[in-house]
């Protein structure tokens, strides 16, 4: 079993990976840069080390993370998500210094990071695809060529991208010569790598991913899928457990080609296997993500399943103990990525102190938070805060305590999404369960809400001047 496990990142879920610890009796080390001296990771961890003073690069150093994990006598380093987790070499490093790495092997992670080579494997396990180029395109001409026969719209995309970068939409082959080069030059600067590739653009699709876990005994299994459809800008903000939108028969086929891409790759770990289902119903595989997710505490609310706990004993070596027959899930969950934002003003990011926070509680609710009353959010990490799950019974109830749980919620001092997504509540769409990728894009309305939430917050700063004022 693991004792000490190094935690290879920041924010809400260098707290999540923490918790599992505590709950597990292994010691936690956390790491952090200047501007996290004061970070929650930091106090709850066991141990914390001083990664350096560059707010971002101190997350992304292998040679001095692992040190760091070696010198404190780890035994397992967690990457989480984002940062160095999708990095094969940092896997490699671990491996070679004889640390276990919480994920799958330095290879599997190389390939999956690739999405051509992502597509290759899982087409050839008869796994369907989504209709496009055969490999990276090299020039503009192949790129107009490979259009021409998947036919417009066409989606461009870096062939080493992730967290919504790197991807644009042309209707015409004058959008696609315009984004030929933006496309090149974003995928460089955000990846480090030129490459990049054609899909055929699905029209109103459902982003439909599905949770896997495999162990180092040739066990894969599936926790049913998350349907995170509910997108800004190619990147997710609510995510859903299961999916309102699927048939049983639906859900058991993307289940079974999400069982059977994990085995094709040899997989181990947690992992997630991403799919656009279209409008006629059909699947069609999108990208494998090699790592824990930002939405798994919806596939934990509707499974039971702890699946960082799970992480850490399949890393450990052990064998899953549970059976795919013994898998259940029971109602519904929702997650809402309450990020530091101003949705009324295109979501510019709103750093800064936190004035005051609490938590929302009662039944069915969950909060992930990398935030507490006095502290300051860092302008140079991710917008994103906290996270709030609820679960129901079903559908309707869970949509009734999300909304209960994010006028419980409070976050005062920076903007959030919090607002935004209490108008989002109200649609027909959304309370009806059905969605698609387009869903925000289509409503630009949800983001004129009127100050209601501003009036309680003056409530509260005059309340709290009254109160100081008469000393109370
Ligand atoms: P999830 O797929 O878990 O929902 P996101 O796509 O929202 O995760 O990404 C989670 C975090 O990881 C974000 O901070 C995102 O910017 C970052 N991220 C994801 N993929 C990559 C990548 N390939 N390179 C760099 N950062 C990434
Ligand atoms: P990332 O690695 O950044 O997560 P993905 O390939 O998973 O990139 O795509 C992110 C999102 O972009 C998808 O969830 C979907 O909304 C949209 N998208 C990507 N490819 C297509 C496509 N071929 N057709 C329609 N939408 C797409
Ligand atoms: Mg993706």
């Amino acid at each position: 079993m693991i004792r000490k496990l190094l935690i290879a990142n920041r924010g809400e879920i260098a707290v999540r990976i923490v918790r599992a610890c505590q709950e597990m009796g292994i010691r936690s080390v956390a790491v952090y840069t200047d501007a996290d001296r004061h970070a929650l990771h930091v106090k709850k961890a066991d141990e914390a080390y001083h990664i350096g003073p560059d707010s971002v690069a101190g997350y992304l150093n292998i040679h001095r993370i692992v040190n760091i994990a070696r010198a404190a006598g780890c035994d397992a380093v967690h990457p989480g998500y984002g940062f160095l987790s999708e990095n094969a070499e940092f896997a490699r490093t671990c491996a070679r210094r004889g640390l276990r790495f919480v994920g799958p092997d330095a290879e599997v992670i190389r390939r999956m990071g690739d999405k051509i080579e992502a597509r290759r494997v899982m087409q050839a396990a008869g796994v369907p695809v989504v209709p496009g180029s055969d490999g990276n395109v090299e020039s503009l001409d192949e790129a107009l060529a490979v259009a021409e026969e998947i036919g417009y719209p066409v989606m461009l995309k870096a062939t080493a991208g992730g967290g919504g970068r790197g991807i644009r939409r042309c209707e015409t082959t004058d959008q696609l010569r315009r984004n030929y080069e933006r496309v090149i030059s974003e995928s460089r600067k955000a990846f480090g790598r030129a490459e990049i590739f054609l899909e055929k653009c699905i029209e109103r699709p459902r982003h439909i991913e599905v949770q896997i876990l495999a162990d180092h005994h040739g066990k894969v299994v599936h926790l049913f899928e998350r349907d995170c459809s509910i997108q800004r800008r190619h990147q997710k903000l609510v995510e859903v457990a299961p999916s309102p939108q699927l048939t049983e028969a639906q859900r058991e086929e993307v289940c079974r080609h999400a069982v059977r891409a994990a085995q094709a790759v040899g997989y181990r770990n947690a992992g997630t296997v991403e799919f656009l289902l279209d409008t006629d119903g059909r699947f069609h595989f999108m990208e494998m993500n090699t790592r824990l997710q930002v939405e798994h505490p919806v596939t934990e609310a509707i499974t039971g399943i702890d699946i960082v706990r799970a992480q850490l004993h399949i890393a450990a070596g052990e064998p899953l103990h549970c059976d795919q027959e013994t898998i259940r899930r029971r109602g519904y969950a929702i997650e809402f990525r309450i990020n530091a934002e101003d949705p009324r003003n295109d979501f510019l990011p709103s750093f800064g102190r936190v004035t005051r926070y609490y938590a929302p509680g009662g039944p069915g609710v969950r909060t992930d938070a990398a935030i507490y009353t006095g502290y300051e959010i860092p302008p140079y990490y991710d917008s994103m805060c906290a996270k709030l799950t609820v679960w129901a019974l079903d559908w309707p109830q869970a949509v009734q305590r999300a909304r209960r749980a994010l006028m419980d919620m409070g976050v005062y001092g920076v903007k959030t999404t919090i607002p935004y997504y209490l108008e989002m509540l109200k649609t027909p769409e959304f309370q009806a369960g059905r969605f698609d990728t387009g869903f925000v894009a289509a409503h630009p309305e949800l983001t004129h809400y009127a100050t209601e939430r501003s009036t309680r917050e003056m409530a509260t700063a005059i309340a709290a001047a009254i109160a100081a004022h008469a000393g109370f």
